[in-house]
């Protein structure tokens, strides 16, 4: 989530990049951990048997150093600098796997069962195998894969120079919200390694699948309109709503009030999500605390920013107020006319809530797709571990919906 002017840091956890060495910092709270340099980064990762991160940088713990001698500035280090290594730092102490790890990936795309069975022969009915099957299978289930996209996996891995069984591993645990534990088990790997091939991958698959969430060109819009639709409402680019998340109750008041959501009565993160009128997602906002309004969710997310000039949104009742900002960019809002207690709507109010109903149903219908991800229920209670890239999270699902069908196809039936 987005930490600027709401300022809501959670705790961030220093984590061995060796895969077989289990030493974190809220583990072992005394253990030093040092940022190693660029120049020796992929060496030492094919030392010890895992991809190099293109952009994240790598903690090893003193563990594996001898750091009177590794480091460069030792003496000043010890006065309080921050420590820099040696290039001609070695490894030391490296901890070997306590389970083999076999990364050897069963193919997702052919279910044949035909002429080559030597790769199924030895899958176990439990084993890794047996859940590669049922992945291949049903890719959108577990993955939020459309079955039609499954080569993406591979391309991906290509491009980011990791395995596709990473892939698997970090889309997996997004879809099900199984534990590090469960995950574990099922795919037979060290729950460590799980969870750093999770950490590492999230950050390179939001950085890919946000580029699928783009707000269409107008022309673009009003050719994927179902007919029946294209008179009334070719003008509208964007309906917009917003969603929340459940998360663990922080332990600062300060920021329990920031999350504190007056709508959900719990603490949440909020977003701000736009999709076109067939349910194609063109925005999404970083995560706000739940306590944020509509209107100034609207204002901070830089929605306003990417809406074009004259365009038509249409809204639900919270972002009348937005309507003055809009007016600058000559951009019309429509939102159902609010509801007076005790009092009747007029003929025309009817008309209005009518008009704008099917297509505001739609981004209902996509927030749904947003909530099948496990781990962004509404009630999913997010472990503050993993606030940190809860918007990562969120940016990979909307990318993943975007390749699914639309909520709405071409004969104005619901998919
Ligand atoms: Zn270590």
């Amino acid at each position: 989530m987005s930490l600027d002017d709401e300022g809501y840091q959670p705790r961030t956890n220093k984590i061995c990049f060796i895969p077989a060495c289990t030493n974190t910092s809220v583990k072992k709270p005394g253990l030093k951990f040092f940022c190693i340099r660029k120049e020796l980064t992929e060496n030492w990762c094919q030392l010890v048997g895992r991809n190099c991160p293109k952009k994240k940088k790598l903690l090893c713990c003193e563990d594996h150093l001898n750091v009177k001698e590794d480091l460069q500035n030792y003496e000043n280090y010890l006065a309080g600098a921050r420590a820099r290594l040696k290039l001609s730092a070695t490894l030391k102490n490296i901890p070997t796997p306590r389970v083999a790890v076999d990364f050897g990936i069963v193919k997702l795309k052919s279910k044949k069962k035909s002429d080559n069975s030597s790769d199924t022969k030895y899958a176990g009915k439990h084993g890794r195998n047996h859940l590669m099957a049922k992945i291949a299978s049903k890719p959108k289930i577990y993955l939020g894969l459309p079955k039609n996209y499954v080569w993406a996996i591979d391309l991906l891995a290509k491009e980011s120079s990791c395995l596709p069984l990473d892939i698997i591993i970090t889309l997996f645990k997004i879809k099900t919200n199984d534990t590090f534990i469960q995950m574990s088990d099922e795919f037979e790997i060290p729950r460590c390694t799980i969870r750093l091939l999770f950490e590492e991958n999230v950050y390179m698959l939001a950085t890919f699948l946000q580029n699928i969430v783009y707000l269409p060109s107008l022309y673009e819009i009003k050719k994927n309109l179902p007919l029946m639709l294209r008179m009334k409402y070719s003008k509208v680019q964007m309906i917009i709503d917003c969603f929340e998340i459940q998360i663990e109750k922080p332990s600062k008041a300060f920021r329990r009030a920031q999350t504190r959501s007056q709508n959900k009565s719990c603490n949440t993160v909020k977003y701000l999500i736009a999709c076109t009128a067939v349910g194609f997602i063109a925005f999404i906002s970083k995560g706000y605390g739940g306590r944020i309004s509509d209107k100034a969710i609207a204002c901070k997310s830089g929605l306003i920013d990417i809406v074009p000039p004259n365009a038509v949104i249409m809204a639900g009742r919270g972002f009348k107020e937005i309507e003055c900002l809009l007016s600058t960019k000559n951009v019309k809002l429509l939102c159902p006319p609010s509801v007076r207690s005790y009092s009747k709507l007029t003929k025309e109010d009817v008309i209005k809530t009518n008009e704008i109903s099917p297509l505001s149903a739609n981004i209902e219908r996509v927030i749904k797709k947003v909530q099948e991800f496990h781990m962004l229920k509404p009630h999913a209670v997010v472990n503050h571990k993993h606030l940190k890239y809860l918007d990562e999270i969120v940016t990979i699902a909307c990318g993943l919906i975007n390749l699914q069908n639309p909520v709405l196809n071409a004969d104005w039936q619901i998919e």
